[in-house]
């Protein structure tokens, strides 16, 4: 454990450090400004205040309006309360939602939870290089499609899916559009409005910001169920008092993360340079196939002659990295993504920067 500052943390993918000045923005609120922020008096209203302007600076980042932002404990509440709660609203219009093979755990296991209460689910495949086809969408919308939940930026495999054609598709038809876009945010400009999305989901730990706090966006005019009930906070979506030291942590990475797009995608521009010539020249490894289409900040390698779970092994005080998401590798499973798209997927490791 001495040696942990020399090891490279290219995991950026499973969390981030805490931006310096996120936590000088948050510390306050856990120490002399501790009021609940439902409370009439001073202290109420100054902990209200600084959650108003977390949730001007989130919605901000993703061209929203206020009133539309929920804050949860996560991207993992965030999908559950997207998903779930939307069917148990709307489960009168319809009874079908279609997803994709390679979606995070969150998206996936939340719809085996609802087709095991009688929702059918259309499991989209991706091709070679990641990609849902458009035509396949279309054809698996039928007059039952409530739902359409399909992830910005894959967590496994950095590529982006064409949202706003997906979020198009979706309008036409009169189809709500969940996407999960834990990965997208802070990396490439996101908006809702463009983009056509209805309900978005993010994490605070992705983006330089605390762990334990998310953001759901949810459209005007969509109607979906809490999943916890009490207080009227997050609009009756979400009771609980508020956490004002999180709140205001994921406010001011949001603040960053728009400020600072440019300077963070050219950096990962550079250090994704810098680590492919390290894997190339040194032939550790090549480039799987869907490399062109990744996000700069998100890169796979091919291991020529080891295993991804040996080359981690011996690489373990030099190199914090990852094969698949962090909820995969502790159990040193293959991805479920790698598998859809790699024929030697126990050769694929994630690198994120
Ligand atoms: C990390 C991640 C999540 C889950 O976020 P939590 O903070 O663990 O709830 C969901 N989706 C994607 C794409 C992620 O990368």
């Amino acid at each position: 454990m001495e040696n942990n500052n020399l090891i490279a943390y290219w995991d950026n993918a499973a969390s981030t450090m805490v931006d310096k000045r996120v936590l000088e923005s948050m510390l306050p609120y856990f120490s002399e400004l501790y009021g609940n922020s439902s409370s009439s008096h001073h202290y109420g209203s100054i902990a209200k205040s600084a959650i108003d302007e977390a949730r001007e600076n989130v919605s901000n980042l993703i061209n929203a309006q206020t009133k539309e932002i929920i804050f949860t404990s996560g991207a993992t509440e965030s999908i559950n309360l997207a998903l779930k709660g939307f069917i148990e609203e709307n489960f009168e219009s319809g009874n079908h939602i279609i997803t994709v093979k390679s979606e995070h755990k969150a998206v996936l296991e939340s719809c085996e939870y609802l087709e095991k209460r009688g929702i059918s689910v259309t499991y989209l495949d991706v091709d070679e290089n990641g990609h849902i086809s458009l035509n396949d969408l279309k054809e698996s919308i039928t007059s039952r499609t409530i739902l359409i939940a399909i992830m910005y930026v894959n967590n496994e495999v950095g590529v982006i899916q064409p949202i706003k054609e997906i979020g198009q598709i979706a309008k036409e038809n009169s189809v709500a559009f969940f996407c999960d876009a834990t990965q997208a945010i802070g990396k490439i400009n996101v908006d809702v409005i463009e983009d056509n999305i209805d309900m978005l989901a993010f994490s605070g730990h992705k983006i330089y910001g605390p762990k334990g706090i998310g953001v759901l966006y949810k459209r005007n005019g969509i109607s979906i169920a809490p999943l916890i009930h009490g207080g009227n906070q997050e609009f009756s979506l979400r009771a609980g008092t508020s956490n004002t030291p999180l709140i205001v942590g994921i406010g001011k990475a949001s603040l960053l993360a728009k400020n600072e797009i440019h300077v963070r995608q050219e950096n990962a521009i550079k250090k994704r340079i810098e680590i492919i010539e390290h894997f190339i020249n040194n032939e550790i490894g090549i480039l799987p196939k869907w490399e062109k289409f990744q996000i700069p900040n998100i890169l796979n390698i091919e291991l020529i002659s080891c295993n991804s779970i040996d080359f981690m092994n011996s690489q373990i005080y030099k190199m914090a990295i990852s094969n698949g998401s962090a909820c995969n590798s502790g159990l040193f499973e293959v991805s479920h993504v790698f598998r859809l798209l790699s024929k030697r997927p126990e050769n694929i490791i994630r690198i994120s920067f």
